[in-house]
């Protein structure tokens, strides 16, 4: 029997559980029902489970294979607040208003969950230990796998290896995807007040308008990648939101912007910081305005363990048809706090496709009619399997 063989009895549940966590989505930090959920699936295959934080919980598996070897396997948990929308999603939509799993992460809990079933069937291929990670808090800074890796708890553990997955759109199923070295950017998110002073539209003269001062800032902060940054470096500078005003014949006296600062290197980021404040001060002063900018820091970069994401590439050519498994020519400039594990173990991040060309699964992540087709599974989980019990992929007869 082959790990694709063990894997297929599971397949349909992992479905139907990815469609319920999907009905009953938890925002970060607040996974109370669905870490009550893992558990109660975990603890029924008879494993010990742990729970170092509020929400999220571990569980160990243990190889009958006697060896110091550690793995860890991690999924995340937590759902975005985002009003659902979509029409192929009707049978298991959102029942939270504004709260729902368009980045997927119900899929990954279904998944990671399903190869939980698979390996506690399957212990007697396993040498030591292997601990299924269900982290809370991707989406939400401080991170809930920085709050992890705070407990201490995992470093308990001589883990030598960590392996993390996300669904990916732009790649059909069957698709895994990932590259050595620089993988995803590290974001910092910033947040801008601009006060001026409030008025009637019609005398803009005795008003200082925030709206026209956000102009200038949005657009100088334009200039700041294409500008001030060198051109063989990747950055980005995004406002995702702004705020102020409330009505058409009012200027108001606030104005706020919220964004993400995106790179790899700390030197760019310094760069980019510096030129934000730089920018700040000088519109302040010459619109007569109060500009404060703040910065809070985000994630780490996602930097794979060169041996860790050759052993993702490998293991998939062993599972799957080697047209299946594409090595990344360049780094995307998502962010992700799997980042937070590679502080402290070697580990690789890798995607696989959820994208097929007839649904909505081409929305990308955070879309409100983001969807993951069932045909993830089929990858996914036979791979987090082979990966759990290492060697070249490949299990023999059982
Ligand atoms: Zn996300
Ligand atoms: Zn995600």
């Amino acid at each position: 029997m082959n790990i694709q063989q063990w894997c297929t009895p599971y397949l349909k549940q992992a479905n139907e559980e990815r469609e319920y966590l999907h009905r009953f989505p938890e925002l970060s930090y607040q996974e109370f029902e669905t870490t009550n959920y893992i558990e109660q699936q975990l603890t029924q295959l008879g494993l010990v489970v742990e729970r170092p934080l509020d929400t999220g919980c571990i569980a160990i598996i243990e190889g009958d294979i006697a060896s110091d070897r550690v793995v860890a396997l991690r999924a995340d948990i937590d759902a975005l607040p985002i009003q659902e929308e979509g029409e192929a999603k009707t049978d298991f939509f959102s029942t939270r208003p504004g709260i729902a799993h368009c980045c997927g992460h119900d899929a990954h809990t279904a998944n990671l969950l399903g190869v939980a079933r698979v390996l506690a069937k399957h212990t007697s291929h396993i040498s030591g230990k292997v601990l299924l990670i269900f982290q809370p808090g991707e989406e939400t800074l401080p991170g809930g796998g920085r709050l992890l890796c705070e407990t201490g708890w995992l470093q308990k553990y001589p883990i030598q290896q960590i392996f993390g997955l996300h669904t990916s759109p732009s790649h059909k199923v069957g698709t895994i995807t990932t590259r050595p070295g620089e993988l995803m950017a590290a974001p910092d998110e910033f947040h801008v007040t601009i006060r001026g002073v409030g008025g009637h539209a019609a005398c803009p003269h005795e008003a200082i308008d925030p709206v026209v001062i956000a102009a200038e800032c949005i657009s100088a902060f334009q200039t700041i990648v294409s500008r001030s940054v060198d051109p063989t470096e990747s950055a980005v500078v995004t406002i995702g939101r702004i705020e102020g005003g409330t009505a058409h014949n009012i200027i108001p006296e606030k104005l706020q912007l919220w964004g993400t600062i995106r790179s790899f290197s700390s030197a760019t980021v310094k760069r980019i910081e510096k030129r934000m404040h730089q920018i700040c001060a000088g519109i302040a002063q010459a619109y007569d305005a109060e500009i404060s900018l703040t910065i809070n820091k985000g994630y780490p970069a996602v930097i794979n363990d060169e041996r860790a994401a050759k052993q993702v590439l490998n293991h998939a050519k062993n599972l799957f048809t080697s047209d299946k498994v594409v090595e990344m020519e360049r780094p995307i400039m998502a962010g992700e706090d799997f980042s937070f594990y590679q502080q402290f173990f070697p580990g690789a991040f890798f995607f696989v496709g959820s994208g097929a060309q007839k649904s909505d699964s081409k929305y990308v992540w955070h879309h409100p009619k983001y969807n993951v087709d069932p045909g993830f599974f089929e990858t996914a989980m036979p791979l987090m399997v082979s990966l759990a019990i290492g060697g070249s992929g490949e299990t023999g007869k059982e």
